[in-house]
């Protein structure tokens, strides 16, 4: 099959690498023409396991081609145009469509084939209808508007690409259902399901999932406070729950909050929609603030420790992204962090396996930046431990209590044990442990 995606971030290059590794022919676009200039070369632009491999071998192989004029995918008469473009939150928490329908009046102006429009871009429930809508008037050409949320997570992106739990797809005709039952079977041959459904609803599927899973956490976090304050362990807490089926032991770890730009966007998102239809939404809004109020925890604390007058303290970051094995920084609590130990006047040293160039550029010149996370905490009287990265599980603790000036840690993800850190010797604070 011929396919057209158009946005080539997280979602549209993983997507158009993993289709061209099943056989079809993919053009990839992106109106930064940076980035594909970077791709032809082969360049990854984003951080993401595995995924330089698949791109370089399917470039090479011919099967994933790129450009930045959606004009070539339109005249490449391509039978499945994917719409991967980014759909942030504007101030007042609704969605911003403005990229999505840029990019589908480009291509109805230059469509010469009839073909298959698929948003897998994250949109309010109605927004496919209304590009129906508005394409209806654009173009003569035939064209079907289908749904097919994207349910993958950064840093495991390929895995969940190829083996989905199950792929949504809100569509109407019977062409639709078996372009995009073709197109997938590759992925669902353990017999996950691909579900068919109408377009609101695979739309409200997608945010729905990430509200329900960014309520998960904020449950855990805002249960770990009161575990703290009641002398309970919100570790022990959170093992005795997961075992009960019901319950589950996924999304349940509590920490400094969620970031990334999926959860909060789309949380904020859920509770615009509901606003504007005259509905309740008390949950999501509280889903949103406990989230807003654990990513402050930690400054909270240090400003406990240390009072809010942080001048001549140092305090040094492990993990800046938003979660470990991506880049992305987006609303991670790592910023949250910094603009607070900044305000309070902290020399901030920060490090990170691959997000550090992504950070540098908020911060140029205000927080010291290195890839080596024993040189961040030389002389540092506090440690912030944002980012469950693998190399921060087991560190040489000796060393770092030897060339810390305080050895204080807080443990942002509850890597560490508390008993064992103050048997070495540390002053440590996790989050929900008395
Ligand atoms: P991203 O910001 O990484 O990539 C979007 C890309 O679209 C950018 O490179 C941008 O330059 C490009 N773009 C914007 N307008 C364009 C246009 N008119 N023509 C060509 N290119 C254009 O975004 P992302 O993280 O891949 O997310 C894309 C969508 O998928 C969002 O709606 C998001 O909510 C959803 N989603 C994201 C994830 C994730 O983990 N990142 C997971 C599931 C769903």
């Amino acid at each position: 099959m011929k396919i057209g995606i158009i946005g080539t971030g997280y979602v549209g290059l993983v997507s158009g690498a993993c289709f061209a590794e099943s056989g079809h022919q993919v053009i990839c676009v992106d109106k930064d023409s940076q980035k594909i200039d970077k791709l032809r070369q082969s360049e990854i632009p984003i951080y993401e396991p595995g995924l330089d491999e698949l791109v370089d071998r399917n470039q090479r192989e011919h099967r994933l081609n790129f450009s930045c004029q959606i004009r070539d995918i339109c005249d490449a008469r391509p039978e499945v145009i994917f719409f991967t473009v980014g759909t942030p939150p504007k101030a007042d928490g609704s969605a911003d469509l403005s990229f999505l329908f840029q990019a589908a009046e480009e291509v109805a102006k230059y469509l010469v084939a009839p073909a298959l429009l698929v948003s897998k871009s994250t949109v309010p429930v109605g927004t496919c209808r209304k590009l129906w809508n508005l394409l209806q008037q654009k173009t003569e050409i035939p064209f079907e508007i289908i749904s097919n949320p994207e349910f993958l997570k950064e840093g495991d992106a390929i895995h969940d690409f190829t083996k989905p739990d199950r792929i949504v797809v809100g569509c109407q005709s019977e062409q639709a259902k078996q372009a995009m039952t073709h197109l997938y079977e590759p992925f669902v041959r353990t017999d996950n399901p691909i579900l068919f459904v109408d377009l609101e609803s695979a739309e409200m599927i997608k945010y729905a999932s990430n509200a329900f899973l960014a309520a998960k956490i904020s449950f855990m976090n805002e249960l770990s406070q009161i575990c703290q304050a009641t002398c309970a362990d919100i570790d022990a807490v959170r093992k005795g729950m997961g075992f009960d089926k019901r319950i589950g032991h996924s999304f349940m770890f509590a920490g400094v909050g969620y970031g990334g730009s999926c959860f909060p966007k789309d949380v904020k998102a859920l509770a615009h929609l509901a606003e504007e239809k005259g509905m309740s939404h008390q949950l999501m809004s509280a889903i949103d603030e406990v989230n807003e109020r654990q990513k402050n925890y930690l400054a909270e604390r240090l400003a406990f420790k240390f009072g809010s007058d942080l001048k001549g303290k140092t305090i040094a970051l492990w993990g800046l992204s938003f979660k470990p094995k991506t880049d992305d920084i987006r609303e991670a609590p790592a910023l949250t962090m910094i603009n607070r130990l900044l305000k309070m006047g902290a020399t901030v040293r920060a490090t990170d396996p691959v997000a550090i160039e992504n950070m540098r550029q908020i911060y140029p010149e205000q927080v010291a930046f290195s890839h080596d996370q024993y040189a961040v905490i030389e002389g540092a009287d506090a440690l912030v431990l944002l980012t469950e990265w693998a190399q921060y599980r087991r560190p040489d603790f000796l060393k770092m209590k030897a060339i810390m000036r305080r050895a204080v840690i807080f443990d942002g993800r509850n890597i560490y044990q508390s008993q064992a850190m103050k048997a070495l010797g540390f002053e440590y604070e996790g989050i929900g442990k008395s």
